[in-house]
């Protein structure tokens, strides 16, 4: 390991963005918390910011599961680069740090799965599995997760770019309500598809590294402390079905059977219907 390798994945910048995301993400609760409920009491939330809501829940969780997830991590099929750019833009704007970042975590989890160097490691305990990690240093990083990842130019670009995509994520629910109906409609669409979404978004996502990892039943392995949840399949675009996963990690499916609910492997198995996909990789 050089020392010029290193200083990527663990400088005082890496370091500075980890602080940012932990201060953004406690600001996207409070923000939820109260911001939410307050609006909610004097102004009630238009169909816009509802309509909003579902769009973003939709195209920032796919951006996860779909870019980050199942193309980044896992290389479970492949496009081209500006559909690879799309996704990762719905990635960037859940609020989960950048793919390069993210992607590299998630292949360490899967090579130390349940060990001290698991980023997520759900032998600690469900608050830690779920975003208690976020708060605490992590010493393990090692920049051969990321060695891959960086030599593909899209991953880079948004990495680089990750704090103005981050932002115009929230700019543009307050764009759209504010065009609607001015300042206070750009606060209620910033509020509900904006800060809201993003807190759903980030909690379903934490919901696979704990509750799939805590309870649930093991049918394709126990190697690991991955657990199917189909129930979570229902808040997360088909990333319940994570014993599955945890067994045959590059499959572009995590539900395999074809009444899994499983929206990521939809759009997947749709994009190569269209082109737009190739080489989808698949366990039999
Ligand atoms: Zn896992
Ligand atoms: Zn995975």
């Amino acid at each position: 390991m050089t020392t010029a390798t290193l200083t990527h994945i663990d400088s005082p910048q890496t370091r500075a963005r980890d602080i940012q995301t932990t201060i953004l993400f406690l600001l996207v609760t409070v923000g939820a918390a109260i911001g939410l409920p307050t609006y909610a009491y004097y102004y009630d939330y238009s169909w816009l910011d509802w309509t909003m809501f579902a769009i973003l829940y939709i195209y920032t969780g796919l951006g996860i599961t779909v870019g980050y997830h199942r193309l980044l991590a896992h290389r479970s099929f492949d496009c081209p680069d500006w559909v690879k750019g799309v996704l990762l833009i719905g990635g960037g704007w859940a609020f989960q740090n950048s793919g390069l970042k993210w992607a590299a975590d998630h292949i360490r989890h899967h090579a130390r799965c349940d060990k001290d160097e698991d980023p997520y490691n759900a032998t600690w305990g469900f608050w830690h599995s779920h975003c208690g990690w976020l708060f605490v240093r992590d010493p393990h990083r090692d920049p051969k997760y990321a060695s891959r990842l960086k030599q593909d130019r899209v991953v880079v670009w948004q990495d680089r770019y990750y704090i103005p995509i981050l932002i115009s994520g929230l700019i543009f629910p307050f764009l759209v309500g504010f065009l609607y109906n001015g300042w206070v409609g750009g606060l209620g669409c910033f509020l509900l598809a904006g800060v809201g979404r993003t807190f759903f978004v980030l909690n379903s996502t934490f919901c696979i590294n704990s509750i799939c990892h805590i309870w649930g039943k093991q049918p394709h392995g126990t190697s690991d402390s991955s657990r199917d949840s189909w129930w979570i399949s229902l808040i997360t675009f088909g990333e319940g079905y994570h014993n599955y996963h945890h067994m045959y990690q590059s499959d572009y499916r995590n539900g395999p059977k074809w009444y899994n609910f499983d929206p990521s492997k939809w759009l997947i198995y749709g994009l190569s219907r269209i082109g737009l996909a190739k080489s989808l990789r698949r366990f039999s």
